[in-house]
């Protein structure tokens, strides 16, 4: 197969649409990516394929991706040995010749020694032509892979603190609560809201507010260990993450977060304005799914707010 043959193969159609995507100068988004695909594809095959890559995960994508650069090598390494077969053929007549009692007629040796150097030229051109092909798909491939990973991180964190928001929290706490259960290891949560948050809002300003909540996340920036998790669930309600941890290690240092944030007031246009939380905390139990987790550690903040607020409640404490 030649460079410029197209098959209606999948792989031949992501290739060709990668050119072209290349070429057209668009960003190497899925959706142009995708765009490209169908185009390409209506080309050669006159109806919609499956697509190569299905909207399924930004990994199967870029799997997909890896898939044309395997194809481009084997597609190098067919028409090199292809074109080698030819120059093999051709040494071969030029020394079948050379030792001939009697040369054909019409025979030339300077015939057959530039048949050798046209066949070398095409071979050189090829290997240059796929280098430079495997290097756009690299970079572009590169490129891909750098937007997916931007992506994939902003749609997990919180532009306004910083912290993991519902969505990184969510695959986060799946994941530490696999590993707990694999690891017969143990884990907390808690569940953090700001007292009467409304009336920051209220008194002082939605930007207050929002400081308000950025407030909050340097003070629990400044207590939680490293491998402690912070996010913020939506609105002013966070959620800590403590694997390892058992439920009066988490309460503890919840505990600490509350008092410093009753001692420590945030500082907005010279003002001392208080931001206050309260928090419910539960630990992770044999036989419970997330939800359970979650459902009792908001019992338990429930409860704080129920009793007064400005305070931090176990599951141990309800019972
Ligand atoms: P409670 O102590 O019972 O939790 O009372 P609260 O006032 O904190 O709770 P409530 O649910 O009544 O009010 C929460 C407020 O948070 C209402 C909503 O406008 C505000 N809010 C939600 N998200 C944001 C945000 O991103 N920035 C700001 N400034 N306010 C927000
Ligand atoms: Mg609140
Ligand atoms: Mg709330």
């Amino acid at each position: 197969m030649t460079a410029e043959t197209i098959s209606p193969q999948p792989v031949a159609v992501a290739r060709q649409a990668l050119r072209r995507l290349t070429e057209s100068g668009l960003p190497p988004t899925p959706d142009h990516y995708a765009e490209h695909y169908y185009l390409i594809a209506g080309e050669l095959t006159g109806q919609r394929p499956e697509p190569l890559l299905p909207a399924a995960t930004p990994e199967a994508e870029v799997t997909a991706a890896m898939d044309m650069v395997l194809q481009i090598l084997t597609d190098t390494t067919f028409g090199l040995t292809a074109e080698l077969g030819t120059f093999d053929g051709h040494f071969q007549n030029l020394i079948n010749e050379k030792h001939a009692p009697t040369q054909a007629p019409g025979f030339s040796m300077e015939q057959a020694l530039g048949q050798i150097m046209k066949t070398i030229s095409q071979l050189r051109q090829r290997v240059a032509d796929s280098q430079a092909e495997l290097r756009e798909t690299q970079q572009l491939l590169q490129r891909m892979q750098d937007e997916l990973k931007e992506s994939r991180t902003l749609a997990q964190v919180d532009p306004l603190t910083g912290v993991l928001n519902r969505r990184g929290l969510d695959i986060i706490l799946t994941r530490e609560f696999t590993r707990t259960r694999r690891q017969k290891d143990q884990m907390s949560i808690g569940m953090i809201d700001i007292d009467l948050f409304k009336h920051i809002n209220d008194t002082y300003g939605h930007d207050a507010g929002d400081q308000a909540l950025v407030h909050l996340v340097m003070a629990a920036r400044g207590l939680l260990r490293p491998q402690d998790i912070f996010a913020r669930m939506g609105g002013e309600e966070f959620v800590a993450i403590f694997p390892g941890g058992n439920a009066s290690g988490a309460t503890f240092v919840l505990d600490r977060l509350r008092a410093l944030l009753d001692r420590i007031p945030l500082r907005y246009k010279g003002k001392a304005i208080p931001v206050r939380i309260s928090a419910g905390v539960a630990q992770m139990h044999p036989g419970d799914t997330v939800s359970d987790l979650m459902r009792r550690a908001d019992r338990c903040l429930y409860k704080a707010k129920d009793s007064g607020r400005n305070l931090v409640i176990n599951e141990t404490d309800l019972a």
